[in-house]
């Protein structure tokens, strides 16, 4: 008798410890999109990398990604991390006036515009600390053409490794509801990177098939 409780309480706690685990490890495969805001409750510790700001938790993957890629001489360039809720609205106001002036937008044809690019506040991924725009001194803007550069092809080509997806691609627009944005990663980890890479999804369609 004694053997049976045994291996029962054995067999409880082997799935309490994957369970945590396994929590442990949503804050990677968290979605931020326009149905999903990001929580109001969320909380990071931001640190500083190079010219940017992004959660604690990636500093060491996204420092990898970039020594690798220039040792392959590759001079990938941060340009955007971590954004508060106060800079991500002054980015949006300050996008929807350039529009205006500079391209003769009315507002409403601004905000569309913007809207592409510029989540409202509280729907960027940027506002998690878990994404992050590279670009590269050769080619430091952030503009479509990044995908034919030497840094945009390895940015596809390697980010996988340490655990980065293209979060925006160039077919997946219509789940997305972003415009291609070959510069903006995002990480999910390791495994999470490679299935979405092997399979040409993106990170919402990964999340439908893996609901639990
Ligand atoms: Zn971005």
């Amino acid at each position: 008798m004694k053997k049976y409780i045994l291996i029962i309480v054995s067999i409880i706690l082997l799935a309490c410890f994957f369970l945590i685990l396994r929590s442990n490890e949503d804050w990677k495969t968290v979605l931020i999109n326009e149905n999903n805001p990001v929580p109001d409750n969320h909380k990071i510790k931001v640190v500083k990398l190079e010219n940017v700001e992004v959660d604690k938790r990636i500093v060491g993957p996204l420092k990898k990604l970039l020594k690798q890629g220039r040792k392959e001489n590759i001079k990938l360039k941060l340009d955007e991390g971590y954004r508060s809720k106060e800079l991500q609205q002054k980015q949006r106001e300050e996008n929807i006036s350039r529009l205006m002036s500079e391209e003769g937008m009315t507002a409403e044809q601004a905000l569309i515009e913007t809207n592409k690019y510029f989540a409202e506040v509280g729907k960027s991924e940027h506002q998690l600390g878990l994404a992050v725009d590279v670009v590269s001194e050769d080619f430091p803007y952030q503009e479509e053409a990044f995908a034919d550069t030497d840094a945009g092809k390895w940015l596809a080509d390697h980010g996988h490794e340490f655990g980065f997806i293209i979060r925006y691609p160039k077919d997946k627009v219509d789940i997305t509801g972003k415009e291609y944005e070959p510069w903006h990663l995002r990480y999910v980890g390791k495994k999470v990177a490679k299935e979405i890479k092997d399979r040409g999804i993106c990170l919402e369609e990964f999340i439908e098939c893996n609901k639990k």
